[in-house]
């Protein structure tokens, strides 16, 4: 309807510009859909860890006489408790990342501190696992960009490959610099001999909270917002990230940003993002 009316009345300027303005109106609604369908989708990611969380708070009322199982039912209140703290955390970190310009603190970054730290948040569960961690071909290599968000970016990649690899498997780092015609980049892989991403999952696990296997996401602390996060992180700095897979065998994720000297070059020629 909306869309008829405005046809209408724009139709003397041109068939191709009432073409264009539908299709915005088109793209519109389809961003106000992603949208509510983003809004369904917390509440519901909200509702779950909420609704465990009373039930359980019931079963430790009912069961105060047996201190066993306040116990047991208090550990799970832990549990679901982490669990809505990480999607909290998730979701300032994806508005952060969807609202803030990350040039605007934008420094050089040395790669091989972003790789130490994201080795290390995963270090517990690596271990836990027996997954041996190994990085290369980080020395001297600096990116242009947001520590903080940069860090995020490939914490959730490395941490990904922990989760979705089985025990004593390897996760490999490996950074190198690629040249471009815009600036060098630099591209940092993250390979695990993990259980991999089907073709067709491969296009579709970059959206907020699709997960190939919720019930193994969940299981490891997983909230689905990772990889979008990632993904944001990536464009907004001016690269990418891009997957290969083989399912069954394993997975490599690539982050690609400009290389610091080539993104400070590039700044020059473009005063604006000075
Ligand atoms: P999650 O919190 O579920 O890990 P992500 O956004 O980080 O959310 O990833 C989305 C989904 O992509 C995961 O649920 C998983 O199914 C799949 N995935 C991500 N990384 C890997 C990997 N290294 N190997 C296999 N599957 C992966």
């Amino acid at each position: 309807g909306e869309a008829l009316a405005v046809s209408a009345r724009v139709a003397p300027l041109g068939s191709r510009l009432v073409l264009l303005l539908v299709e915005d109106l088109t793209e519109a609604r389809r961003i106000e859909a992603v949208r509510r369908d983003f809004v369904a989708n917390v509440s519901h990611e909200l509702k779950t860890p909420v609704g465990a969380l009373s039930l359980l708070s019931e079963a430790v009322m009912d069961a105060s006489d047996d201190p066993e199982a306040v116990e047991r039912f208090a550990g799970r209140m832990q549990i679901e408790a982490t669990r809505l703290t990480n999607l909290v955390q998730e979701l300032i970190d994806l508005s952060r990342v969807q609202n803030d310009d990350p040039l605007e603190d934008a420094e050089p970054v040395r790669v091989d501190e972003l790789v130490a730290e994201a080795v290390d948040r995963c270090r517990h569960q690596a271990g836990t696992k027996q997954i041996t961690m190994a990085a290369g071909g980080t020395a001297d290599l600096h990116v242009y960009g947001n520590r903080g968000q940069l860090a995020a970016a490939l914490g959730n990649l490395v941490e990904n490959a922990v989760n979705y690899s089985p025990a004593r498997t390897r996760v490999g780092i490996a950074a190198r610099r690629v040249n471009a015609p815009g600036g060098d980049m630099i591209e940092v892989a993250v390979t695990d001999q993990g259980i991999g991403i089907s073709e067709k999952d491969k296009e579709r696990i970059f959206e907020r909270f699709y997960r190939v296997d919720p019930a193994r996401s969940r299981a490891t602390g997983g909230t689905g917002l990772g990889l979008a996060i990632v993904k944001h992180v990536a464009a907004s700095h001016g690269g990418e990230v891009t997957v290969w897979s083989s399912e069954g065998q394993g997975s490599t994720f690539t982050l690609r940003l400009p290389e610091a000297g080539a993104a400070r070059d590039r700044a020059h020629q473009h005063p604006d993002l000075d």
